[in-house]
């Protein structure tokens, strides 16, 4: 019974999205890992998926030196796929300073829109807190220095972020993004405040999520952007099961539900501010 009716809705959505996509509203995964198992195998289906959608763009993420070579590759193959390079803290550890000026080669790359992903991840500890927080300042000097935006992943670890980021990057224009938003309210107006976006994923649709949907409200209509970060972290209704770029448009309709606006304004709106940031 309840599958029926959740099923209804969803139909009910799917209707007014087609609607939406056929006066021409368009969506953008700010950030996926469509180079990662299993996505990777099956690019042009996804990327068809995605397409029926309305999601035209894709921003896959590197997340050591190999894989944004990978991330690079990806987008080789579709003009809708644009990318990212950086080291992310799980993988800290492993940064080898040597590996900066391969770095710098790859962010020049004309579809390469962002240094990232680089934080803190305080949460699964995969790495030293202390090399954690240099290879992340390493990353955001790099950024500064090439003139590009970061997509900065931070998870239980507001202050220190907020403090590395203070020192390198404090009031930068289009800074950068703080992707799958899970923090706090200190944490985002510091965000706010200097020029960064922020970005949610698939858990802003989750039953649990009421604090994090609360903190929607905070962020200025020209400053949100939505992501999958695929192939984790699918949205109702499909959590559970390995997310993909089509799936964004169910974060996109729960951020209308919160925000009050419709699905046409929005997706108008989001390209605006992904054109801004990423340019
Ligand atoms: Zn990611």
């Amino acid at each position: 019974m309840i599958k029926k009716r959740g099923s209804l809705k969803d139909q009910e959505f799917l209707a007014s999205l087609k609607e939406a996509v056929e006066a021409g509203a368009r969506f953008t995964d700010t950030h996926c890992h469509i180079h990662f198992s299993p996505l990777a195998d099956e690019l042009d289906d996804v990327s068809e998926r995605a397409a029926e959608r309305g999601v035209h763009r894709m921003v896959t993420v590197g997340i050591d030196l190999k894989d944004s070579e990978q991330a690079l590759l990806t987008s080789r193959k579709s003009e809708k796929i644009f990318f990212t390079a950086g080291v992310h803290p799980h993988d800290a550890e492993e940064f080898n300073i040597c590996q900066l000026g391969r770095f710098e080669e790859i962010l020049s790359d004309p579809k390469a829109v962002a240094v990232g992903e680089i934080g803190l991840d305080y949460y699964r500890n995969h790495s030293a807190h202390d090399r954690q927080r240099e290879v992340f300042a390493t990353f955001l000097d790099m950024a500064v220095g090439l003139n590009k935006p970061v997509v900065i992943h931070n998870r239980e670890s507001d202050k220190d972020c907020v403090d590395v980021m203070s020192a390198v990057v404090r009031g930068r224009e289009r800074n950068g993004v703080i992707h799958c938003f899970s923090g706090d309210r200190g944490l985002q107006k510091w965000a706010l405040d200097n020029g960064f976006y922020i970005s949610y994923a698939g858990p802003v649709t989750y039953n649990s999520s009421d604090h994090l949907r609360d903190t929607v409200q905070y962020v200025p209509l020209d400053r949100l952007l939505i992501e999958t970060d695929c192939p984790y972290l699918s949205p109702e209704p499909y959590r559970g099961r390995t997310n993909e770029p089509a799936h964004v448009v169910y974060t996109a309709k729960q951020i209308c539900d919160i925000i009050d606006v419709n699905l046409y304004d929005f997706a108008v709106q989001l390209e605006k501010n992904y054109t801004q940031l990423f340019g």
